[in-house]
């Protein structure tokens, strides 16, 4: 099954990849699922109450505050580092993520369109602002207040779409572009659950793309998909960047 990803990828004119919570929970970062993660245990603030509520934007700053833990430490793993890879080697022409831990970018992916946005900066969602997330979550800790936008004293919140909250049309648009210019969509890490992200291998199949799924449990396009590889990513993609890097070296070299 490596060896057949290798050869479309290698033939691909066009492959993005699309890649979920799954991805990094080999960096340490649970996925939205699982037993220790911080859903089992708390319930999400709402957008619309978020913005109504002093009360709700306090637990929202307490449960990131708690999150930022498993952030700050995660490293990116050996799949985001071979998805940086491909793209520096012409392999991906584009990177779409679920994921709000900047940890492609870590890795040195540059051609990343982050659709639910970037837990490693906060916003003003007055004005605007942003800012890198470290000090605001020290500011909470400190305080237990959440805190307001240095320029205008609006509420600030992760740079992230929070539940509720609609995603931004131009990433969004890019996204969907994407998708549908892809010859091959490899979808890596995600339940396939969420929309409008979810919606993306559907786009890509529409205009003829192969889909390729690698992911530790089933999805709803398991069926739909061209190649399916239910296994952990890390050691997948391992495998199948050595195929990939031996279809690259030149015919008779070595
Ligand atoms: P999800 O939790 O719904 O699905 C993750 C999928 O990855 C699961 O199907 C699981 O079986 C699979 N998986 C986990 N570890 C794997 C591994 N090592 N190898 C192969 N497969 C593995 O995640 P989702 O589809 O991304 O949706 C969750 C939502 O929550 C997203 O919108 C995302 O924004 C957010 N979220 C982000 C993070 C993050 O930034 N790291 C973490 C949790 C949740
Ligand atoms: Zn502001």
């Amino acid at each position: 099954m490596s060896e057949q990803l290798a050869q479309w990828l290698i033939e691909s004119g066009c492959t993005i990849a699309f890649t979920g919570a799954g991805i990094s929970t080999e960096s340490g970062i649970p996925d939205f699922r699982s037993p220790g993660g911080i859903w089992s245990t708390s319930q999400p603030v709402l957008f619309d109450d978020f913005v109504a509520s002093e009360e709700a934007r306090v637990e929202y700053w307490r449960q990131k505050s708690l999150a930022a833990r498993e952030f700050a430490d995660a490293q990116p793993n050996v799949g985001h580092e071979i998805l940086a890879r491909w793209e520096e080697q012409g392999v991906l022409r584009g990177l779409i993520t679920q994921n709000i831990d900047g940890l492609h970018h870590l890795a040195g992916s540059r051609k990343v369109q982050e659709i639910h946005g970037t837990a490693r900066q906060v916003t003003c969602l007055d004005c605007g602002w942003l800012d890198d997330v470290g000090t605001w979550v020290d500011q909470y800790m400190v305080t237990r207040l959440a805190p307001r936008c240095p320029e205008c004293d609006g509420p600030l919140k992760h740079a992230t779409i929070s539940f509720g909250q609609s995603l931004s049309p131009e990433v969004l648009e890019k996204c969907s572009g994407w998708a549908r210019e892809s010859e091959l969509f490899l979808v890596m890490g995600s339940s396939l659950v969420v929309h409008p992200a979810a919606g993306m291998p559907q786009l890509a199949l529409q205009q003829g793309a192969r889909l390729v799924i690698i992911n530790a449990t089933e999805t709803p396009y398991d069926d739909a998909a061209d190649l399916l590889i239910r296994a952990p990513l890390g050691e997948t993609l391992s495998a199948v960047d050595l195929a990939v890097q031996k279809l690259r070296e030149p015919e008779g070299g070595g």
